[in-house]
């Protein structure tokens, strides 16, 4: 069944660049599903519409056979969105676990006490393991590599409860030993249920984990294909 559908998202900006023209994408539940196309095909802009972060200037977003609209992340996120961006959005100074729990704890003022501190560390440990996305939940952030801040990242969609995950080119900053444990873990997620989107430009890539490709060009979708003989193309 579609998880999610966007149907003739427009989106202009302010200045009159038109980023979106009429695209439509399907996303299935429990699918890897690769977003590819040229720089400023309007992949980013697309997503940020997804994740709440830009407003559509037309078209229509459907989510578990409901219409929505997301006014902002939070909306994105309540719904069980998450995005992993390219840039991190995480506090250097923060230890990973603290960062993990961060803006679903803050309501309840800063991670003072030693036991929520444990409780944290315990949960984020859990998490991580049952996943395969290893991190050390007590080191800061700024201590860590770029390819644990992502696994970070992810951990922190997952822990806010998102089953739809949307990761904006995740391997451009990874070596190949953690792109590969990278596909490793988004192949567990999916397993168990998890949908995800997958920016890229690497045809082997998409190849080697997706399971359908939407190619988008100069703000329209070309059209989506099966990347796996067991789908059937369409
Ligand atoms: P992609 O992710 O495929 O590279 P983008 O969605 O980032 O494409 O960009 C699509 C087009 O929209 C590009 O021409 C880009 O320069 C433009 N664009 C992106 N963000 C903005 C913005 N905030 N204001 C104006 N134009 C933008
Ligand atoms: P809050 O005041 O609870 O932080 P926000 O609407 O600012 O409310 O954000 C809700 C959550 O979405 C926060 O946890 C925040 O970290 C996250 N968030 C906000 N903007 C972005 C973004 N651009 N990318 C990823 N997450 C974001």
């Amino acid at each position: 069944a579609d998880l999610l559908e966007m149907k003739n998202i427009h989106k202009t900006y302010p200045n009159g660049t038109k980023a979106n023209q009429g695209v439509n994408l399907k996303i299935r539940e429990g699918e890897i599903h690769a977003l590819v196309g040229e720089n400023g095909a309007g992949k980013s802009t697309l997503m940020k519409i997804l994740f709440g972060l830009e407003q559509p200037t037309d078209g229509e977003l459907r989510y578990k056979g409901q219409p929505v609209t997301f006014h902002n992340p939070k909306d994105a996120i309540a719904h069980g969105i998450g995005m992993v961006h390219q840039h991190f959005m995480l506090v250097p100074s923060f230890t990973v676990a603290e960062n993990i729990v961060l803006g679903i704890e803050k309501r309840r003022g800063p991670l003072s006490l030693f036991t929520d501190r444990k409780a944290a560390v315990k949960s984020v440990q859990q998490l991580s393991e049952s996943y395969g996305l290893r991190v050390q939940a007590e080191a800061k952030v700024e201590t860590i590599s770029v390819g644990q801040k992502q696994r970070v990242e992810i951990l922190k969609a997952l822990y806010r409860g998102a089953r739809l995950l949307i990761l904006d080119e995740p391997t451009a900053v990874l070596t190949p030993q953690e792109t590969d444990e990278l596909f490793v873990a988004l192949r567990q997620l999916v397993t168990q249920g998890y949908t995800i989107i997958f920016i890229t430009h690497k045809l082997r890539e998409v190849m080697e984990i997706s399971d359908r490709v939407t190619v988008l060009r100069a703000g329209k979708t070309i059209g989506t294909l099966a990347t796996k003989e067991t789908n059937k193309e369409e």
